[in-house]
């Protein structure tokens, strides 16, 4: 049996569809990139962009005649959308087998056992206490360098804009020890850096009972031998804790990178949307944080033209760019999700406002993502190799510490052999648009 799977979104997703891989590997499935191959066909989706609907109908209009020749043919939607819609979305996509929702990850190989029983389509899209499918552990890719690793699922912070509480379900904080027994096993596996994934995984574990903080499983984490990195993503900015900022000097293997979404830089628009912050209390982190990791690399996330935003509040905006100074940022024009408090606001800014405003936003950013890509030249940088270069000509891929891509050529040296998830010092020759170019110094050992 083949399994064919699309997913849209989020790492959250990325994760979650290798968990469906490998409860499909455990039966006897083989993943198959061909669509027409396959006898289960699985979209997996997110809603947190505009209209993910439409992304999903197309795809269903792609797979649901595959069923003329194939009658056999299984197809599922899981994801965000499916726990929107649920049963309506059977209504609307006849041919559509089976809808499953965030927390029933784990039932699908049921679901699809009953649909292919029975062929009738069937719908399972309720919360549960602790999602299904957390303790499901994806094997690694061959030579897969680095992991994602969920540790927590959902988020009770309800910022006006998002869909994620309503889709994802509470906050639930997976048990420490199977974050661990997971991490271990990747380590055996061969896998090098892990990212611990998470809505918030800075409120890890404050809901749970006797659980540990977050700044203490990454503690732990550390302690796992052969895991050189660990990386986290999401933070919630108001949840940033001295404690966690301190793991930073503390802990040997946390790289100094951190994606800390700002979402705008005016006071009022934070209010509105409900994050619970100020730009003046984001800054004063951020300041702790270069205190103790003056190189730390920051990325955020921006979304411009929230219903009410002024020229002014946008101007804030772009202040906070200049101020923070961020590697890289995730920039989007705010679209109103149905059954958020902020799709019912009244005063929305037009598409060709917020394009606009988009567009200075990115070409600010542009300018200074290559200004702070321009003074990594000249410095030797630790490189962990992730695979050949994708522009070939014998170069190779990895990142830093600080998870910018750098693509350097082999060394002449016949004593430097590069292995993919070997560390090597590499000294930065010369900045591109997006990414480092580089030579290995001559031991090439860090
Ligand atoms: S903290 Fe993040 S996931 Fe939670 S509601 Fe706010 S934006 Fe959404």
């Amino acid at each position: 049996m083949k399994i064919f799977i699309e997913t849209y979104g989020c790492q959250m997703n990325v994760s979650d569809s290798g968990k469906i891989v490998q409860l499909f590997a455990d039966l006897n499935y083989q993943l198959t990139t061909e669509s027409r191959a396959a006898d289960l066909i699985i979209i997996n989706t997110c809603s947190v962009r505009e209209k993910p609907e439409l992304k999903l109908f197309s795809a269903l209009g792609r797979y649901i005649p595959l069923k003329r020749k194939r009658p056999e043919l299984v197809i599922a939607v899981g994801g965000c959308v499916a726990q929107q819609w649920g049963e309506q979305l059977l209504e609307r996509c006849p041919g559509l087998d089976i809808v499953f929702g965030t927390h029933q990850l784990d039932t699908l190989p049921e679901l699809v056992s009953s649909v292919r029983d029975s062929r009738k389509a069937v719908s399972s899209t309720a919360f549960r206490m602790a999602p299904g499918g957390l303790e499901v552990m994806a094997r690694p890719q061959p030579q897969a360098v680095s992991a994602m690793v969920t540790i927590m699922q959902g988020c009770d912070n309800f910022c006006s804009y998002c869909i994620v509480p309503h889709v994802r379900g509470r906050e639930y904080s997976r048990p420490s020890p199977a974050i661990i027994e997971e991490v271990s096993r990747l380590a055996d596996a061969g896998i090098k850096e892990v990212m611990l994934l998470g809505q918030n995984v800075n409120s890890y574990g404050l809901k749970e009972p006797g659980e540990i903080s977050f700044a203490q499983l990454l503690g732990r984490v550390n302690e796992i031998e052969g895991i050189e990195r660990i990386r986290f993503t999401t933070s919630h900015p108001k949840d940033m804790s001295d404690e966690l900022i301190a793991a930073f000097a503390s802990l040997s293997k946390l790289c100094p990178s951190l994606h800390l979404p700002l979402q705008a830089g005016s006071d009022t628009v934070l209010k509105r949307m409900g994050r619970r912050y100020t730009a003046a209390s984001y800054l004063e982190k951020v300041a702790k944080l270069r205190e103790i990791v003056p190189d730390v690399a920051l990325t955020t996330d921006i979304i411009v033209g929230f219903p009410g935003e002024s020229e002014d509040d946008f101007q804030q905006t772009l202040k906070m760019l200049e101020k923070v100074g961020y590697d890289q940022i995730y920039s989007f024009k705010y679209s109103s999700r149905p059954g958020t408090k902020a799709a019912d606001y009244e005063d929305m800014i037009s598409d060709d406002e917020k394009r606009e405003r988009l567009a200075r936003c990115q070409a600010l950013q542009d300018s200074i993502s290559q200004r702070l890509l321009k003074a990594q030249v000249g410095k030797v940088s630790e490189v962990l190799v992730t695979g050949p270069s994708k522009r070939g000509a014998g170069e190779w891929s990895g990142r830093t510490r600080e998870s910018r891509i750098v693509n350097f050529s082999k060394p002449s040296s016949p004593e430097v052999e590069i292995v993919v998830g070997g560390l090597y010092k590499v000294s930065i020759i010369k900045a591109l648009k997006h990414s480092l170019k580089g030579e290995v110094v001559a031991d090439g050992n860090p």
